[in-house]
């Protein structure tokens, strides 16, 4: 086997024909198998011989790193934390020893923003970033991209990596390119306006930005559905895609089908978690480009398809800065599901719907901000944002209330007739206690109290003091 692989950047398939690459995507689960295991036996070698930094990560392992038997020899290489690249790199800036090509080969720079601790530095060499491009094309194929489509990619161009990986992508795969951009101000107005000038037919942004570029439209005076001309959107950064409720509202607001992505940053192809054009909910894992491993949460052992765990991620082609089963700190269940696509990769079947951190623990249940989302968005009375206030009094159990708008026009007509507002509310906590299992309390707000966003919403207010 060659590796890296090597791509014809002049193919491409006919638009009537479902795949970029049948075999690949369709090979048995036994061939696949053999194909991810000479991919990483490959990877991992390459990494070792070059890397500094997994020479001295792998010096007491048992396995040989340049001579991998078998994947269960793969999943006894340790974990790569955030932690890990984040000492790595403090101890040898800017890229920490990951780097294992020549560093004037290194022909992007990407990271993370740093919100939650020092930032994480990507390297990418141009070969993995034509490599980045090929992998996007063929997924983004599967999720129903052509050549004739118009991509608008309306998120953030900067560090984050999220908006040059569609559009390096969209632009492998031959569509016509529209890199719109968000995040200064009055950019959503001028969204609405393009969209109506250009009508781009596929839309890339986060969920929360979409219904946000709905809500402009329509007090704009335009209407989503008529006056743009979108055919699909795929998402990454949030799990709104694969939250039924906020899939079916996004899809019957613009008159689209909708497409859930994305692994992590540190992945890129983040794409290699994604749904195609007839999985009603979660993503594929195309496993022979970014290889996917299930890990309980607590043990970090490898679980079985069927089961929830944290999505542990490998590149399986990577030359500048190889990530090895990185911790995603996610939370998602894999199994094998029937897609008409014909596809035969495992699927996390409801996508990603919590970070292990996320998790909220009310009164002994688990409770993620997603599930709190689609109980509320299949309420008609709702306004469209939520926080969730979390306290704890000394001594006592976590409190949660969930604070939630409640639409303009209820607002107006039950504002001066608190009762017929306490059944609002009732209804409220009723489908809540319902859904998740525990009692949670409820404040309604009036729509619009809460701030809208432009990128991936914050909805958690911890105001617990550490006992
Ligand atoms: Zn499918």
């Amino acid at each position: 086997m060659e590796w890296p692989p090597k791509y014809h950047t002049d193919y491409h398939p006919s638009p009537e024909q479902e795949y970029w690459s049948r075999e690949l995507e369709t090979m048995s689960p036994a061939d696949r198998d053999k194909t991810i295991l000479a991919k990483l036996q490959a990877q991992v070698r390459y990494a070792y011989q070059n890397s500094g930094f997994y020479q001295e990560f792998y010096k007491d392992v048992k396995v040989d790193p340049t001579n991998l038997a078998n994947l269960e020899e793969f999943a006894q290489l340790p974990i790569l934390t955030k932690e890990d690249i984040r000492h790595e790199q403090e101890q040898h800036p800017p890229y920490g020893r990951f780097i294992c090509v020549p560093i004037q080969e290194i022909f992007r720079v990407h990271g993370t923003s740093g919100t939650t601790g020092r930032p994480t530095v990507f390297g990418i060499g141009k070969d993995d970033w034509d490599r980045i491009g090929e992998a996007h094309a063929r997924i983004l194929w599967g999720a129903g991209l052509r050549p004739d489509d118009t991509v608008m990619v309306a998120a953030v161009f900067s560090l984050y990596v999220g908006s040059w990986g569609a559009l390096v992508g969209a632009e492998r795969l031959g569509a016509t390119c529209f890199p719109f951009g968000s995040g200064a101000p009055g950019q959503t107005e001028r969204a609405v306006e393009w969209c109506t000038m250009v009508k781009p037919t596929a839309l890339y942004a986060t969920p929360s930005y979409a219904l946000y570029l709905a809500e402009t439209a329509r007090q704009m005076g335009f209407n989503p559905k008529e006056d743009f001309g979108f055919r699909f959107m795929f998402f990454s950064g949030e799990p709104g895609a694969s939250v039924p409720a906020t899939k079916r509202l996004i899809e019957d607001t613009f008159g689209c089908y909708i497409v859930d992505q994305g692994s992590m940053a540190e992945m890129t192809p983040w794409m290699s978690n994604s749904g195609c054009k007839y999985l009603d909910s979660g993503m594929h894992l195309w496993q022979d480009i970014v290889y996917t491993e299930m890990v309980d949460p607590r043990t970090r052992l490898n679980l079985s398809l069927g089961e929830e765990g944290v999505p542990v991620y490998s590149h399986t082609e990577r030359t500048s800065q190889p990530m090895i089963r990185y911790w995603s700190g996610d939370i998602a269940r894999w199994d094998m599901v029937d897609c008409p696509c014909g596809r035969s990769y495992p699927t996390l079947i409801k996508g990603i719907y919590g970070r292990v951190d996320d998790m909220i623990i009310v009164r002994g249940q688990n409770v993620f901000p997603s599930r709190i989302e689609d109980v509320l968005r299949g309420l008609h009375e709702f306004g469209g944002e939520f926080r969730l206030v979390l306290e704890r009094e000394p001594g006592h159990m976590d409190n949660l209330t969930v604070q939630a708008e409640v639409s303009a026009q209820e607002y107006a007509t039950r504002e001066f007739n608190p009762a017929e507002f306490e059944q609002i509310r009732e209804r409220f906590t009723t489908e809540l206690r319902r859904a998740i299992g525990v009692s949670v309390g409820v404040q309604l707000k009036p729509a619009g109290a809460f701030e809208r966003t432009q990128f991936k919403a914050r909805r958690i207010i911890d105001l617990r003091t550490p006992s």
